[in-house]
């Protein structure tokens, strides 16, 4: 059993994979209730540093990540979508698309890595491919 989060299997239990990419996976997050349509997009070998990166992956990564945000938002219509990588916890080198909307949860601010614990709730499967769809058609 791998310790990386996304290297081994225990991302699956928070997320589903909705395409493979140039260099990269997209996943739909499981807790959708702040930030309908976030999703993640993960570097499909493992790294951890932008400066790990070969040219290729550098540039194919950030096409990955224009190609879901604008399916994000064709699919999920927003005001602004945040971009995030943390990596405190989860090293491998990942990016959090966050649709937001304005006067909505933490507009103006940084999004939330996690909701609150008492809404820390995964939505139904079959909400969740029903939103992955919704992606998938802009894909
Ligand atoms: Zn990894």
């Amino acid at each position: 059993m791998s310790e990386c989060y996304y290297c081994g299997d225990e991302y699956k239990k928070y997320m589903k994979p909705i395409a493979e990419l140039s260099v990269s996976y997209a996943y739909m997050a499981g807790y959708q209730k702040y930030y309908p349509g976030r999703c993640i997009v993960c570097l499909k070998r493992h790294a951890e540093e932008w400066f790990e990166l070969t040219d290729e992956e550098l540039c194919g990564f950030s096409r990955d990540i224009a190609t879901v945000a604008r399916a994000i938002e064709a699919a999920f219509p927003c005001d602004k979508l945040n971009y995030g990588i943390c990596g405190d916890g989860n090293r491998h080198l990942h990016m959090h698309i966050v649709p937001k909307l304005k006067d909505g949860y933490t507009w103006g601010k940084l999004f939330e890595m996690l909701p609150p614990v008492e809404d820390q709730i995964l939505i139904p499967d079959a909400q969740l491919d029903a939103m992955i769809e919704r992606i998938r058609a802009h894909l």
